[in-house]
């Protein structure tokens, strides 16, 4: 999808990296969750217990169980036998050396940045864990959403930094979760729909930052700020002055820009979207 023509792009621009950025709180957390596979929970099987009822009490389907315990391939669980629960339905895979997180995501099918985030935002992991079971995975909610209506800022920005995978100056792949948008200090930053302001706070690489939340598991976030414009807890319409540019928290630009987000509900957390698809044209 290219972006709209008013924004050029600045290529070549791919600086510091900013760990906090491509990270899926859970609510309103805002650093990265704990890689899935730190979050096995063992569980001592009890007299009458079958797959089945143990998968059933931790919500996961019978296969995610034997997928962290294979010997149930072939043996019912015995009282007394500790069995390893995964934190969602899914399975354990080894990365070949070299491989990254692109290479995964075309071989699973699912988005790298997903993976991403449910590995605890990790670099060059051995072992990942990959969620979802092939035929249960359902696309993240879109009933009664509508979009975004307004742009972020009232004058049509330079994209600084896209959304996306982007390489850092050693050459490293990133992910960077918004987009970071030109404007000078002290520009007001605008709700680009109607909402709820969910979350106002310093929060670590993002600086001050503002949360709101459009109902129906849609999220979208104002990053770097100077000033806060609005308090927690305030509904607001789109285009609502909610803070001013600012350069607090760890930019990945140099330049003053609003980092950007839109972020959709998923059961691995609160996951990052392109903005390009959901802002007005
Ligand atoms: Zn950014």
């Amino acid at each position: 999808m290219r972006a709209p023509k008013f924004w050029a792009l600045a290529l070549g621009l791919s600086l510091g990296i900013s760990p906090g950025q491509a990270q899926t709180p859970p609510a309103i957390r805002v650093e990265c969750p704990q890689p899935a596979l730190s979050r096995l929970r063992r569980h001592p099987v009890k007299k009458g217990q079958t797959l089945v009822s143990i998968a059933a009490q931790y919500q996961l389907v019978p296969e995610s169980v034997v997928n962290f315990n294979p010997q149930l391939k072939t043996q019912a669980p015995r009282p007394g036998q500790i069995l390893l629960i995964p934190p969602f339905n899914g399975q354990r895979a080894t990365v070949p050396p070299g491989g990254t997180w692109q290479d995964l995501a075309q071989q699973y099918g699912i988005r790298a940045d997903l993976l991403f985030e449910i590995n605890g935002c990790q670099r060059q992991p051995k072992e990942v864990f990959i969620p979802g079971i092939a035929g249960l995975t359902k696309p993240p909610k879109a009933a009664n959403y509508t979009g975004l209506t307004q742009f972020p800022l009232e004058a049509a920005p330079q994209l600084l930094l896209d959304y996306g995978w982007q390489k850092d100056a050693a050459g490293q792949a990133f992910f960077h979760s918004g987009l970071d948008l030109a404007a000078p200090l002290g520009t007001p930053v605008l709700a680009s729909a109607d909402g709820v302001v969910i979350l106002v706070s310093q929060e670590g690489p993002y600086g001050y930052l503002v949360v709101i939340d459009h109902g129906n598991g849609w999220q979208t976030r104002y990053a770097h700020l100077g000033r806060f414009g609005v308090p927690v807890d305030q509904p607001v319409r789109a285009g609502t002055v909610i803070g001013y540019v600012g350069q607090t928290g760890r930019p990945d630009m140099t330049p003053p820009h609003l980092h950007f987000e839109v972020r959709s509900q998923s059961p691995a957390g609160w996951m990052a979207q392109d903005p390009k698809l959901h802002l007005p044209r």
